[in-house]
């Protein structure tokens, strides 16, 4: 008898349990970590960094924006290290991605193209180094007030994002 295939993965080289964010919240039982967002932009400013993103995303942000990707690379773009980045704007908070939007909601910081930010913004905080552990998460809670606030995010979901990450943009 033949071996039947094995049943539909998505995520098949992802580690199942064993990792520090697999214990049990202390607070609602679950494992995981909280996290939501709540718009305070700190993650999208700061010192000079970058927002790298991929030839697709590009395509994505140009096309949001009604642009030629031509356009959208010299106008909100630059070279980086590890390849292009969204361009930054001096702020008094610091060097703001240029897409950060601080007028449209009062107190807030919104993300001005939120269904196309790229892989690196969607991914956060999930991304490597910060699941490193504990430390390094709490590292990550200097900067995002989100952090151990709101729904638990179940391990498999932090799991997903981490693998999603493009690169681990802070090591
Ligand atoms: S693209 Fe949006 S989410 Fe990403 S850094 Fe810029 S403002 Fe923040
Ligand atoms: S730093 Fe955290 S809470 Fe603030 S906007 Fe970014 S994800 Fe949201």
């Amino acid at each position: 008898m033949s071996t039947p295939p094995a049943p539909f993965n998505t995520t098949p080289n992802l580690p199942t349990s064993g990792e520090w964010f697999d214990e049990v919240d202390r607070e609602t039982g679950k494992p995981g970590l909280r996290f939501k967002c709540t718009m305070c932009g700190n993650c999208c400013t700061g010192p000079e960094g970058y927002v790298n993103f991929s030839e697709d995303e590009g395509r994505a942000i140009a096309k949001r924006l009604k642009i030629s990707v031509e356009e959208f690379n010299r106008e909100y773009t630059k070279k980086t290290p590890s390849g292009p980045s969204l361009k930054e704007k001096q702020t008094q908070f610091g060097l703001d991605c240029i897409f950060l939007d601080r007028e449209k909601v009062p107190g807030k910081a919104v993300c001005g193209i939120y269904e196309d930010r790229p892989a690196q913004c969607r991914t956060w905080p999930f991304w490597p180094w910060m699941l490193r552990g504990r430390r390094e998460w709490e590292r990550a809670k200097k900067t995002c007030p989100g952090i151990d606030t709101g729904p638990v995010i179940p391990p498999q979901k932090i799991r997903i994002q981490r693998a999603n990450t493009p690169h681990d943009p802070d090591r």
